[in-house]
């Protein structure tokens, strides 16, 4: 892709509005782009990261056994009146179709995913089972903080399990905090953890929240050096003592990514779905809930590892991994060659963005800087007399002192192959 093709605006100095660093590196690169209160337009830049993201995950979800599926994003609002959540959430919003019938735009997917699952199951033979999907959700929520951290809308991978016993239910949950970890790590979040949190409006007995510790987060978070870590619905404010080991708690800022829920029979019961089990009596299946706010990662990439002049992705997020200029877009033997480069890659299957723009090279390197490819060739007549190219690299959470800096043009294809591999950990 030529840069001058892609269809995003980038801005130039400081931008308004934006009340994070991480928004206004979204903002300035063009990432993003408010369509309304609450709402943003990921843009083609912005999608790329977005999709790089959602595919890290499917990669773990689906590596601990998960189902994916598509629930629709509208549904009846029977289905939530049998859990009575339909009148006892706050946030949801309702409208009537013109038939005069009920329906919800779904915040969160719990009684849908029953109404399917109880469609399907008839045996304890086919438990246990988890289905996941990654889909828009809308939150009617009062007030918004500008910004990517609260939206009213926003991408949400929800997934389910349903278990036989409490026991299936405690391995599995394991098993989904682990795949949490792996995924947070391979998106390029550092400083993340789990607390304790309390459920909510999801019912059921205890949950986990992933949360990112930065002081932009809206999230209080309790903290001991023993291993005790709870967000503030949990530790009594006025008691700020450890449960665990009765030391002062350290007090941080989190910016929630993730949570995991037991919800127990709350759903299966209220919405009667059982199966046969062993003995042949009917039985009812218990419930795990595991969600990540996507667009969530994305902003909170931004926050914990962007500089002042954009971000910085790593190998598996970044929207392209090869950033081709052509320094000079006067001379014709640099044009050609950085387009021939930019062919070659993308034949060879590497996302590469080419800028052969008669431009400043300073303008070329502040536009590279924001859309953050990891690795950046340079073509200029003073490298071509001695037929090789400039590499640069702008990579989250890697040494790259060890690796080359300039290559033959002979190699080029070989290098940036091996170096993709090496810049991703595999
Ligand atoms: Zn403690």
């Amino acid at each position: 892709m030529k840069i001058e093709n892609l269809c995003v605006k980038r801005l130039v100095g400081d931008v308004s509005g934006a009340t994070t660093h991480g928004h206004k590196i979204a903002i300035k690169g063009g990432y993003v782009y408010q369509t309304y209160q609450g709402g943003y337009t990921l843009t083609p830049l912005g999608w790329r990261v977005i999709h790089n993201i959602e595919n890290i995950i499917r990669n773990e979800m689906n590596a601990i056994d998960g189902q994916e599926l598509l629930l629709p994003v509208v549904c009846s609002a029977n289905l939530w009146r049998e859990t009575g959540r339909y009148d006892s959430m706050d946030n949801i919003a309702k409208f009537k179709g013109r038939s005069g019938a009920d329906y919800v735009i779904c915040p969160t997917h719990e009684e849908v995913i029953t109404d399917y699952a109880r469609s399907v199951l008839t045996s304890y033979r086919q438990l246990p089972f988890m289905l996941y999907q990654i889909q828009t959700k809308f939150r009617d929520e009062l007030r918004v903080r500008a910004g990517l951290l609260r939206t009213r809308e926003f991408i949400m991978k929800d997934a389910y399990s349903f278990h036989e016993t409490q026991e299936d239910l405690d391995k599995y949950y394991k098993r989904c905090f682990d795949a949490y970890y792996r995924l947070f790590r391979r998106c390029g979040l550092k400083n993340f953890t789990d607390v304790l949190a309390s459920s909510g409006d999801m019912g059921g007995k205890y949950t986990h929240e992933f949360q990112l510790i930065h002081e932009m987060g809206e999230d209080t978070l309790y903290i001991c050096d023993c291993g005790f870590r709870a967000n503030k619905e949990v530790v009594d404010e006025n008691n700020t003592v450890c449960p665990q080991c009765g030391k002062a708690l350290n007090k941080v800022r989190g910016i929630e990514i993730g949570q995991v829920f037991q919800l127990g029979r709350f759903y299966t019961e209220s919405m009667h779905m059982t199966y046969t089990d062993a003995n042949g009596n009917e039985n009812t299946p218990i419930m795990g809930c595991y969600g990540i706010g996507v667009t969530r990662v994305m902003a909170a990439i931004l926050e914990e590892s962007s500089d002042d002049y954009g971000p910085v992705w790593n190998m598996e997020t970044a929207p392209f991994a090869v950033h081709v200029i052509g320094l000079n877009g006067k001379d014709a033997n640099v044009m050609t060659l950085a387009q021939q480069i930019h062919d070659t890659l993308i034949v060879n299957g590497i996302e590469t963005i080419l800028d052969n723009r008669d431009i400043r090279a300073g303008e070329k390197f502040a536009d590279a800087d924001l859309i953050a490819a990891p690795i950046r060739l340079i073509v200029s007549e003073n490298n071509l007399t001695r037929n090789v190219i400039e590499v640069k690299y702008r990579i989250n959470d890697f040494d790259t002192s060890d690796i080359p800096k300039e290559v033959a043009i002979s190699d080029l294809v070989s290098f940036i192959t091996g170096a993709i591999r090496i810049l991703s950990h595999k």
